[in-house]
């Protein structure tokens, strides 16, 4: 088989630290990575192929996550040995408790992880790993790898290990995991945080033997209902001209009336995006079981959908892509959005892509 061996850094400072991580695995370690609430492509892929990387060299490795994952992500290697917070809180504390070192992946904040389990993340000291590419990192690692530039953790695990020196380990498992994360967080290669780079590690998962036709189905592949629940959702689509903007509701009862199941909304405010001219997009979801509408802002160029999410839903994300909350209900949700947008009007029609 074609062997790969160029060295792919966009940033070589950033694993200036390499050496202590090296010192830090040079001996068998109990070791648990933990990620962000509500996982996502690239939490899993990330997590599960450092996962599979470190379980290869020896380590005692176990995978935390706050809460359960939608389906399309339950056929990654690994899964079925996820812990899972919410399900089995004491194993997952114990295992936590018992970390020498903790790798907390694809999160900025320890409060992305959820009250309760944050409440066990405080209370031990183990080393802390971070490896992430949001913004504002709060400064709770002894070793921090963050880089806003590189398009997902995943992307980022693959450099590690480059890094590492230890690519030959590499194997067709941790390259569907990692390629996952990869393909979720570029959107299949289109957003603009895609680099050469991504590329060049897509192809070296590829040389590995990963069923890249197969991953894109079992990821993107739609039930019928869920095909339907995208229906109502383009029908409700509300396009301000004025604003570059478009939004997407979803009501507790449309998302009943659709079968709901986890993940059915994934992606959805992309076509609010999709508009020509539309540079800011948002997706407003009622979850009863929450009391919450959670919200997704997308949006092109250089609106910055991370500061206005922090400023006025209570969450935050990446420039171009970020989630939030509001406790109001959807109505009011959606006429207090209506009710900052003017204070933004100047950047949105300034805005490009
Ligand atoms: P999504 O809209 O898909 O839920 O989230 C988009 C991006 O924003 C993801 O990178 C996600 O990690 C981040 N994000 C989502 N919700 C929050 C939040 O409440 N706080 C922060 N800091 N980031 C978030
Ligand atoms: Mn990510």
């Amino acid at each position: 088989m074609l062997k790969i061996n160029f060295i792919v850094y966009s940033q070589p400072m950033l694993w200036n630290k390499i050496e202590q991580i090296k010192d830090l695995l040079s001996r068998k370690r109990q070791i648990v990575i933990v990620s962000h609430r509500n996982p996502d492509g690239d939490a899993y892929g990330s997590s599960l192929g450092l996962y599979h990387f470190l379980k290869k060299k020896g380590h005692t490795v176990n995978f935390v996550t706050p809460n359960d994952s939608p389906d399309f992500l339950k056929w990654m290697p690994g899964v079925k040995e996820i812990l899972i917070f919410e399900e089995n809180q004491a194993a997952a504390t114990e295992v936590l408790q018992r970390a020498e070192i903790i790798f907390a992946l694809d999160f900025n904040a320890l409060n992305r992880v959820g009250n309760e389990m944050q409440a066990v993340l405080e209370k031990i000291d183990p080393v802390y790993v971070l490896i992430d590419h949001h913004p504002d990192p709060d400064d709770f690692a002894d070793f921090s790898f963050v880089d806003v530039k590189i398009c997902s953790t995943s992307q980022m695990i693959y450099q590690l290990i480059a890094a590492l020196g230890e690519l030959d380990l590499l194997d067709k498992e941790m390259a569907s995991c990692l390629y996952a994360g990869i393909l979720t967080d570029t959107g299949s290669f289109r957003f603009p945080n895609t680099s050469g780079d991504t590329h060049r590690i897509a192809a070296h998962f590829l040389e590995l033997g990963i069923e890249h036709t197969k991953i894109y189905g079992l990821i993107y592949e739609n039930s019928f209902d869920r095909l339907k629940l995208l229906g109502k959702a383009i029908n409700n689509l509300v396009y301000l001209k004025d604003y570059r903007t478009a939004y997407i509701t979803l009501s507790n009862h449309e998302l009943n009336k659709f079968n709901y199941q986890k993940g059915d909304t994934e992606g959805l405010v992309n076509y609010a995006l999709s508009l020509t001219d539309v540079i800011f997009a948002a997706i407003f979801i009622e979850d009863k079981q929450q009391g919450i509408i959670k919200i997704s802002f997308r949006s092109k160029g250089n609106f910055n959908v991370n500061e206005l999410s922090r400023a006025h839903f209570n969450g935050g994300g990446h420039v171009n892509a970020a989630g939030g909350r509001s406790e109001k209900q959807l109505n009011e949700t959606v006429a207090g959005f209506l009710g900052i947008l003017p204070k933004y009007k100047d950047l949105l029609m300034q805005g490009h892509e």
